[in-house]
């Protein structure tokens, strides 16, 4: 979804067919969290959001028109003049928008594609790396619950391990099961995190390295 009134019919076309997507920033780095923690990968965040979680850190995501509608194809050859072996697209929600075109021509490259996504939307693309992140303010679509190779449930307090539970009961039974201390509530919920992993060792504790060794 594009909010903007102002976009260019032609562009409304594009958007639609997913070969222009808008860009807030890429960069080649190394993923710090969840199943692919530690692997080099380039990031491709893209503008919009309307899940409105209040911890987010990257709230100057949501406005999607602020962020250039930009070409798939620029977008791989940025991919392409790096070394990268894999690309996350996060956002924002990238599900708001057809990842069809974009996974189409990384796959082409040979570039793995990992997705992280809130699960409000319907799917699209074709994904070697589902992580799912569902959120209580705008619960995930039952086939992506189905598709995802991750469930990441970010703790920010007590009453998330409940809610952890509750998802995990619709994920299919191969997908791993990661709890993340929100960034802010750390230091309070990290030790919580251990004992509950330690008491309930179906689930893993994924932290976001990348923040702790400052790189993005
Ligand atoms: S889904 Fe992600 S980008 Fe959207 S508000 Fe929540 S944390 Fe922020």
């Amino acid at each position: 979804m594009y909010t903007t009134t102002n976009i260019l019919p032609k562009d409304k076309k594009l958007l639609y067919e997913g070969t222009l997507l808008p860009l807030m920033e890429q960069f080649y780095t190394i993923q710090g969290e969840g199943f692919n923690t530690g692997k080099a990968a380039y990031f491709i965040r893209l503008g919009g959001c309307d899940v409105g979680c209040h911890w987010c850190d990257v709230k100057e995501s949501w406005d999607a028109s602020i962020h250039p509608l930009t070409k798939t194809k620029e977008v791989l050859q940025q991919v392409l003049a790096h070394s990268a072996k894999a690309v996350v697209v996060t956002g924002g929600e990238p599900l708001m928008y057809n990842l069809t075109a974009l996974t189409r021509e990384l796959k082409a490259s040979y570039i793995e594609t990992f997705i992280e996504t809130s699960g409000a939307y319907k799917l699209t693309g074709e994904w070697d790396w589902i992580c799912l992140s569902p959120k209580k303010t705008m619960l995930p679509l039952q086939e992506i619950y189905n598709k995802a190779n991750e469930l990441k449930i970010i703790v920010y307090n007590k009453h998330d391990f409940i809610w952890a539970e509750e998802e995990a009961k619709k994920v299919n039974p191969d997908c791993y099961l990661y709890l993340q201390p929100e960034w802010s509530k750390r230091n309070g919920v990290g030790p919580l995190i251990v004992d509950y992993v330690k008491a309930n060792p179906k689930w893993m504790i994924s932290l976001q390295t990348h923040k702790y060794i400052n790189i993005p």
